[in-house]
């Protein structure tokens, strides 16, 4: 699978409206899970961070949202943020530019956040120009790569030790694809913040 782990300083360039970081403090850093919710890994996520006292931000997929509300308010009342990540999880290369914004309004009536990040890192640019008009976009320093099924749990953790300063946003999913290997790795990174006094924190837009 093609993915790249960091964003080229040329193509943040290109769109500055786009959030790429958050606070720019050193020891603070963003992390945040997209796709769920779902019984599976959240509240397992959920239980980590309440260990650690840290706090994420959960781009949550709308019909997850509709099967779980349980969850999802578990989410809200243990102080994380969440934001839109579409209702059906819509590739918007793929769909045309009216069933991508309903499927992002869809999705708005359940959840609340002015955050909006497009499932893959992809969309045509009529959507992008409206979706930002009406949320803040917000994509990652670093992306885990935790749905590949040649996941290196080493590599990443060493990867996640040093970008974790300057409010890296950082990208880990509550799915079942990354479930084993989310396990694996969120205690040990959950692990460094405390021996590093490194805090996540929700973004604030
Ligand atoms: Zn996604």
């Amino acid at each position: 699978m093609l993915y790249s782990h960091h964003v080229p300083v040329w193509f943040r360039k290109i769109f500055p409206e786009v959030i790429w970081s958050g606070e720019k403090t050193d020891n603070v850093v963003h992390l945040t899970f997209d796709d769920g919710p779902i019984p599976e890994v959240t509240p397992y996520i959920l239980d980590e961070l309440k260990k650690y006292n840290q706090k994420a931000t959960f781009f949550c997929v709308g019909d997850n949202v509709r099967k779980y509300p349980k969850i999802y308010a578990r989410i809200i009342q243990e102080g994380h943020g969440v934001g839109n990540h579409t209702f059906h999880h819509l590739n918007g290369w793929e769909n045309s530019f009216d069933q991508y914004y309903e499927d992002v309004l869809k999705a708005e009536v359940l959840i609340d956040s002015t955050l909006f990040r497009p499932p893959y890192g992809k969309m045509s640019l009529q959507q992008f120009f409206k979706i930002k008009q009406q949320f803040c976009l917000v994509f990652w320093t670093y992306l885990s790569g935790d749905f590949d099924p040649s996941f290196d749990a080493e590599k990443c953790i060493k990867q996640v030790k040093k970008i974790s300063k300057n409010g890296a946003i950082l990208v880990f999913h509550d799915n079942i694809k990354s479930e084993a290997h989310v396990r694996k790795v969120l205690p040990e990174i959950l692990e460094f913040y405390r021996s590093e006094h490194i805090v996540s924190k929700t973004l604030s837009v």
